[in-house]
């Protein structure tokens, strides 16, 4: 059986560890891998070839650490169908979706190559007769990043390119449930000439986690992932005196005016609903029909209901299997709590099973209507091919309602009207918003902005705010006599 490497010091090594966990195909839960729990001596060995390499790496030229990324761009780019296939392979997405997910994270490294423009400070001349102030912008150390499975490309791509472009080092925790995408990955930095030690991954879990959210040498913690564990996360890693940025789970809703374009509501709420088995963290979950808008949920429920889950490699497949058997139990029954709180089930996919593959973890598309706020289906992150239909009478109700959420990753509303969409946009809480567009990620010269309980920190992932993540700035007041009158002591605060 294939065991997973650890990436230690430029090295892939075979783990010490008795622990192993399976790593499977989703599609019929064959085991293709096992991935090692890193032993505490690896974990330690990883730490210190980042704080090592970080010496001479942070005093490389801002341009040839742009460069690197230029390469890894480039051989992420040729290598781009093979590395989506690997992916399909371990998390059953459909092949164009994961060669999707390869490409988002393709866009963070193109930011990368911007970092020397990225890490230009301030300077003001003059701030006293003589004396100017000027700000650089410096990397921290070590910083770690604990990735989930349902991006296993983007997501690291998200955090070690950046941080690394910036002058610092990484080690890198991805999901132990799709561990062959972030390897790759890491093989590809590699040959594009990344010194040993600038990325190092470790394998495992809980424990492994903790030790990187203790160990003192770490200065900052990306983490992705569920509400529990990002929670434990932030207060772990802060309480330990790191930086933390934690992206947690979502509720997003989508609100469907009645004057809006039908077609295009239908057609883009099919996607963002059950596209990649709705296990992305900005998929749209609840529908809020406004007014008339309600008499378009059972044309989108037979849309819904005609996309086929399949295989990854099958051109007619919508999206493919949960990522594993308990994702499926999980989903399974949130649906049948749904049926007996009351919400209609106007399309079931909770006995859909597909041919040949009848170990995988298969779960239909599924439309809820008559969901209220006191339904589990409506309260929990259900992460499955699972649509819960809303009606309200007025933008106003929906808004209020998608404020009451605790989440606020991201939001849509479909309207003709500017004015109605101004005032979503300008009322709602939650931080990304899409006018006529389902799933408003940005691109990555912004930042990836969830708010409240989608986010615990401040500077949010890529663009300005994640170079601002991995560094401080240092303010220098400089001032250079140009003669020697005595100035005699200045027992004042101010400058002069
Ligand atoms: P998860 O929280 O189970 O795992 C995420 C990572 O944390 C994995 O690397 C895992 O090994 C590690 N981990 C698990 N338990 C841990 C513990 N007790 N202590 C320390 N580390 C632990 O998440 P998942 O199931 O892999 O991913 C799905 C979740 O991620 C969903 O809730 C989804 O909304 C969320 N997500 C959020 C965003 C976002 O940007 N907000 C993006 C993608 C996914």
């Amino acid at each position: 059986m294939k065991q997973i490497p650890l990436l230690i010091n430029g090295e892939f090594v075979a783990s010490q560890s008795s622990q192993l966990i399976d790593v499977t195909n989703p599609a019929d839960n064959s085991v293709i891998a096992q991935v090692p729990c890193a032993t505490e001596q690896e974990v330690q060995a990883a730490i210190a070839s980042a704080k090592e390499a970080f010496k001479t790496w942070r005093n490389v030229a801002v341009p040839e650490r742009a460069r690197l990324m230029m390469r890894y761009q480039a051989l992420l780019k040729q290598h781009h169908d093979e590395i989506a296939e690997i992916l399909s392979q371990e998390t059953g997405k459909t092949f164009d979706d994961a060669k999707g997910d390869v490409w988002r994270g393709i866009e963070v490294v193109e930011q990368a190559m911007n970092i020397p423009a990225l890490l230009m400070g301030e300077t003001v001349e003059n701030v006293a007769r003589g004396i100017d102030t000027y700000s650089y912008i410096q990397p921290l150390g070590v910083c770690a990043g604990i990735t989930p499975f349902n991006f296993p490309a983007m997501i690291p791509l998200w955090m070690f390119p950046l941080a690394i472009a910036a002058g610092n080092t990484f080690v890198l925790k991805p999901s132990e449930q799709d561990p062959m995408t972030p390897t790759r990955l890491a093989e590809l930095f590699l040959e594009a000439g990344a010194p040993k030690g600038l990325l190092n991954i470790v394998h495992g879990g809980a424990k492994e986690v903790d030790q990187l959210l203790t160990h003192e040498d770490i200065k900052a913690v990306s983490f992705v992932g569920s509400v529990p564990v990002g929670q434990h996360i932030y207060k772990t890693a802060t309480d330990n005196m790191k930086r933390a940025q934690c992206f947690a789970g979502a509720k997003n809703h989508s609100v469907i005016m009645p004057d809006a374009n039908k077609a295009q509501v239908l057609n883009n709420l099919v996607g963002a609903s059950v596209g990649a088995a709705g296990q992305r963290c900005m998929a749209i979950s609840v529908a809020v029909f406004v007014g008339k808008a309600k008499e378009w949920i059972p044309e989108l429920a037979e849309m819904i209901g005609k996309v086929k889950p399949g295989v990854w490699n099958d051109k007619e497949a919508g999206y493919g299997p949960l990522i594993s058997p308990r994702a499926k139990q999980r989903v399974l029954s949130l649906i049948e709590q749904g049926k007996q709180e009351g919400a209609e089930c106007l399309v079931d996919g909770s006995q859909f099973s597909l041919p040949g593959y009848e170990a995988g973890n298969w779960v239909g598309p599924t439309v809820f209507t008559g969901v209220n706020e006191q339904m589990t289906i409506y309260k929990e992150e259900i992460f499955g091919p699972v649509l819960c239909c809303m009606e309200v009478e007025e933008l106003e109700d929906a808004i209020a309602l998608v404020n009451r959420n605790p989440f606020g990753n991201g939001t849509s509303i479909f309207t003709a009207s500017g004015a109605a969409a101004r005032k979503y946009q300008h009322e709602i809480e939650v931080g990304q918003v899409g006018i006529n567009v389902p799933i408003p990620v940005p691109l990555p010269f912004f930042s990836f902005t969830g708010w409240k309980n989608s986010f615990y920190g401040d500077l949010h992932a890529y663009g300005k705010q994640a170079v601002r993540f991995y560094t401080e700035t240092k303010t220098v007041t400089s001032r250079w006599f140009e003669d020697d009158i005595p100035h005699g002591p200045n027992m004042t605060i101010s400058l002069r």
